[in-house]
């Protein structure tokens, strides 16, 4: 048995090993996709759930790496996150929306709107190095000004989605930040609504448009009892506090008239349209119902 114990025991520590190396190896193929701009953004439509019409676009992130096709984000966001890459990610996807807007509204797509996923990283300036004094303070509000600087957008296009845990761990400084931001971008979302905790004092403070429903309580409408009363629960709250409400993951047309019934007011998914390659969306518009 004490034999078996060991053996187990260098098991598991192999098996730790090497997820060690793997999650190395693939942070080591990531810097080296930051340097080579290897990222490419997919839009998603978000509609208006009583008339069909496209209202905007949620841009999200691939990885196009070679020999492995699209990386999915949930495969890398985390490690970017943790090694601080994400800022040098996520200014590039600022970068390439305010970019593509520009273009869509040259090609008479106008007032488009899009919005971008910004990690808790994004949200603080960077440290200030002080052998370089010389260097300025990073901050997002910054990145956002200088590339609408670079691409004046005639609307507010650009929105922002922001977690609810990412606006919940530093809830103060989030306010300030986000006070600064609104003057700027468009619309800001709070995304993965219902997955965090939600301070309901803050929520009410802050300077936000919108909630975003959490999937995991959207793909089992309308049978769950339980995820109905939330959706419901979570409608009212918004609502009653001036907010928009948005519901991710619709994937049947029961969960969108169960959704519609309740009040929400947009809604995203597969049923309306997986995320596209930002060519494919002129075509959306097109075969968008409504106005
Ligand atoms: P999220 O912001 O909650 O984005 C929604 C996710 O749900 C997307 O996954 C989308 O493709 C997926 N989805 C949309 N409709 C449906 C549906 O009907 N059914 C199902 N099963 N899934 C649906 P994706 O693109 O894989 O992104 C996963 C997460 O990665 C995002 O979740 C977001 O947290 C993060 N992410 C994506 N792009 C970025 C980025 O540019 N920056 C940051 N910081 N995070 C990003
Ligand atoms: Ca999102
Ligand atoms: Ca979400
Ligand atoms: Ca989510």
């Amino acid at each position: 048995a004490k034999a078996g114990g060991r053996n187990r025991l260098a098991f598991y520590s192999a098996e730790l090993d090497e997820q060690a190396q793997q999650r190395r190896t693939l942070e080591h193929a990531l810097r080296g996709a930051v340097e080579r701009r290897e990222f490419v953004l997919h839009y998603q439509p978000a509609v208006e759930l009583r008339s069909g019409r496209v209202t905007g676009f949620e841009a999200l992130v691939r990885w196009n790496r070679p020999g492995h096709g699209l990386v999915a984000p949930n495969e890398f966001i985390d490690v970017l996150e943790d090694t601080g890459l994400i800022r040098d990610v996520g200014d590039w996807v600022i970068g390439e929306v305010v970019r593509q807007l520009a273009a869509w509204e040259h090609a008479g797509h106008e007032h488009l709107r899009a919005a971008v996923n910004v990690s808790a990283a994004q949200l603080r300036p960077s440290a200030v190095n002080p052998d370089l004094h010389a260097e300025p303070v990073y901050s997002l509000l910054e990145k956002v000004q200088a590339c609408l600087a670079r691409h004046p957008l005639r609307t507010a296009q650009l929105e922002i989605e922001l977690t609810e845990s990412a606006l919940m761990t530093d809830a103060a400084f989030a306010c300030e930040t986000l006070e600064r931001l609104r003057a700027v971008v468009g619309r800001v979302h709070v995304d993965d609504f219902g997955t965090g905790y939600s301070s309901l004092a803050y929520l009410k403070r802050l300077p936000i448009d919108s909630l975003k429903i959490d999937r995991v309580f959207v793909q089992d409408l309308p049978d769950d009892a339980e995820d109905a009363s939330i959706v419901r629960a979570v409608i009212g709250l918004a609502h009653s506090l001036g907010l928009d409400v948005i519901a991710e993951g619709i994937e049947t047309e029961a969960q969108r008239q169960f959704l519609l019934a309740a009040g929400c007011d947009h809604g995203q998914g597969y049923l309306f349209s997986r995320p596209v390659p930002a060519d494919e969306v002129p075509a959306l518009l097109q075969g968008s119902r409504g106005p």
